[in-house]
């Protein structure tokens, strides 16, 4: 089986580099577009550097539908000219479709304990801003499915759900080459805190890549810290994979013993800015600004308080 090479392609976006990974398959792909900006001003001239254009990529593979992987698809599906397969899980396929449905996933989840009145005006002018374009897919995925990326190179799809409903792993079958976007979040990226829809699924998925995954190299969507402060970076060897993967399973036991003490001893609203989870910041020690977008904080939460309500 061929051996394909994977580069990371990193585009700037405030306080963020946005990573996207280019495989040099015979068709080759790109995993995560970063925001509109991203296929112009950080794809290209990284394409240019390693002697490939990025008119020759065929394959357009999104983890999953947030704003920061989803934003530049359009911009780049228009540099070759069109003719790259767009490929996203159904879960998240609204995402891709419509600029509204980012402002409908903040209504229904965050923004209800933000309470911020120029919150909705922001997450649109947000959408506005990164989102190069609304489009139609051209793979819809449900998961299972096997990609040819030419020659004998394939990549499989495997759902790995938690972070978003349709959050998906790529992986390069024979070398275990896995790119899994935001799915497993350690610690979180630059606000602290991991961020997760669905807690239930987000360990479940977690426990998949360790146990049948297996990834020998696995690509992440941000550069997530270990406990120490230390960054790992975007591209993980096999022990480090595990390491990341354990560390994310053992850091959401804690803040979901944390977060179910809180939801049985009931939500009290106060002062505090992690209101009404403020026990669940404490407990945990957690001093970052839950406010700053994305809110992971308050995503997760609402995560642990629709399930819990749902199995109490
Ligand atoms: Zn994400």
């Amino acid at each position: 089986m061929t051996h394909v090479n994977v580069h990371p392609l990193v585009s700037p976006w405030g306080r963020f580099g946005l990573y996207s990974f280019f495989i040099d398959a015979p068709e080759p792909a790109i995993v995560d577009t970063g925001i509109g900006s991203s296929p112009a001003e950080g794809m290209v001239p990284a394409l240019e550097a390693i002697g490939r254009r990025i008119e020759d990529v065929r394959w357009i593979l999104l983890t999953h539908g947030h704003i920061d992987h989803v934003g530049g698809a359009h911009a780049l599906w228009e540099l070759t000219g069109r003719r790259a397969q767009v490929v996203i899980h159904e879960a998240d396929v609204a995402m891709l479709r419509s600029r509204r449905a980012h402002v409908d996933e903040y209504l229904h989840g965050r923004a209800q304990y933000l309470n911020d009145p120029e919150g909705e005006a922001m997450v649109t002018a947000a959408a506005d801003a990164a989102i190069s374009g609304e489009m139609e897919p051209t793979v819809l995925l449900k998961g299972g499915e096997t990609l040819s990326l030419g020659g004998d190179v394939t990549v499989s799809v495997h759902p790995i759900p938690g972070h978003t409903p349709g959050s998906v792993a790529y992986v390069i079958d024979g070398q275990g080459s896995v790119f899994v976007g935001d799915a497993v979040q350690v610690h979180g990226a630059a606000n602290g805190f991991p961020g997760y829809v669905d807690p239930v699924a987000y360990r479940a998925s977690l426990r998949y890549l360790r146990d049948e995954i297996r990834p020998q190299h696995l690509y992440l969507g941000h550069p997530y810290r270990r406990a120490d402060g230390m960054p790992y970076g975007v591209e993980l060897d096999a022990d480090q994979a595990r390491d990341a993967l354990q560390g994310s399973l053992d850091i959401e036991a804690g803040v979901s013993e944390a977060a179910l003490g809180c939801l049985r001893d009931g939500l009290r609203e106060t002062d505090s800015p992690y209101s009404p989870f403020a026990p669940v910041a404490e407990g945990l020690g957690y001093t970052g600004d839950p406010t700053l977008e994305p809110s992971p904080f308050f995503t997760s939460m609402h995560g642990y308080r629709t399930h819990f309500s749902q199995n109490s």
